[in-house]
């Protein structure tokens, strides 16, 4: 009974997998419902090529959910590259749309996408950990036309450091992000691309998933961040038990932009 909540197909500009190849790969594993986010990133230096069609995006889709509706549930998901100079672009994109559930991310702050490395030059380490919070707390002031936030801690993911900085050092600016989206009754992901990325805890770390609890937050979706089928799913048997561990007794799925919880 897993729900994959994050999942590209090659309407996202770094995926190669067709939407049909993820959705036979999520049957054969035995998922519920999966549900597809592919990226959308405005105001970005990099050339990403051309952006989703959305007509193209949700017709697609809608014939997906017909052709195999009596073996797995699918979504009309999106992920958001958020950066706070396009709040309003991303509200209108939005609300034109009938999404049933939107990430919103950080991939890139002041048009420099943090994959690429360009942000942290001139930056120190702690510099760059509180320019990336600062940037997700000013998101999540203005914007509130979303569903949880994405790899809630992406920043350790790059920046090509030693290792990486203490969530201590940050708890003040996580604590009132987090504050912020229970208030508005958004949740957070667990992204199991933490195992690709290699990185010595989870995505968001245990640390801010205790903290997320401890304040309150009970909306919780489950991620791979998938971009091929062999990583659908990955390691959710884990991730599952581990929620339940920690007290959460449940994770949402969405359907028109509302949750719904499931028992875990
Ligand atoms: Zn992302
Ligand atoms: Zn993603």
């Amino acid at each position: 009974m897993f729900y994959d909540y994050h999942m590209h197909s090659n309407f996202s500009n770094d995926s190669k997998s067709s939407m049909e190849d993820m959705i036979k790969k999520s049957i054969d594993l035995g998922l519920k419902e999966i549900c597809f986010t592919d990226h959308v990133d405005y105001d970005v230096d990099t050339d990403y090529g051309p952006p989703i069609i959305f007509d193209e995006y949700f017709n697609k889709l809608e014939n997906l959910q017909d052709k195999y509706k009596n073996k797995i549930s699918i979504k009309k998901g999106i992920e958001f590259g958020l950066q706070k100079q396009i709040v309003d672009t991303c509200s209108s994109v939005a609300n034109q749309y009938p999404f049933d559930f939107i990430i919103c991310s950080i991939h890139s702050i002041d048009k420099l996408d943090l994959y690429f490395g360009e942000f942290f030059k001139g930056k120190n380490q702690h510099e760059a950990y509180e320019m990336y919070f600062n940037e997700l707390y000013s998101v999540v002031k203005t914007y509130k036309d979303y569903s949880v936030l994405g790899h809630l801690d992406l920043i350790k993911r790059y920046g090509d450091y030693n290792k990486l900085l203490d969530d201590k050092l940050f708890s003040d600016i996580i604590e009132t992000i987090l504050k912020q989206i229970i208030q508005d009754g958004k949740g957070i992901e667990i992204n199991t691309s933490c195992y690709r990325y290699n990185l010595p805890d989870l995505t968001p770390s245990r640390y801010i998933l205790n903290m997320y609890k401890e304040l309150g937050g009970e909306i919780i979706t489950t991620g791979s961040d998938s971009h091929m089928p062999s990583q659908i799913a990955y390691k959710f048997d884990y991730i599952y038990s581990y929620l339940k561990s920690i007290g959460f007794k449940y994770v949402c799925k969405f359907d028109k932009m509302n949750p719904e919880f499931i028992k875990i």
